[in-house]
């Protein structure tokens, strides 16, 4: 099974709570997330998934 990231510049808002969990999976550039690893490997998964939980406005969406 794999993974897949996407997360939505429209609504972050910069908290910067998936990249204090994740922040091999995710980065803040300008004010912007950037999503690092669009298909995480195994070992990833899980802070890819609880960043994307912490996001207080649900800018993360993860399909996998
Ligand atoms: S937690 Fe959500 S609002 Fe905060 S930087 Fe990440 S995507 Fe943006």
């Amino acid at each position: 099974m794999s993974m897949r990231v996407e997360a939505s510049i429209e609504r972050c808002q910069a908290y910067g709570n998936c990249v204090e969990v994740a922040e091999d999976v995710y980065d803040l550039v300008n004010g912007n997330v950037v999503v690092l690893l669009e298909e995480p490997p195994e070992e990833a998964r899980e802070r890819a998934r609880l960043g994307a939980r912490l996001c207080p406005v649900s800018a993360i969406s993860i399909v996998e």
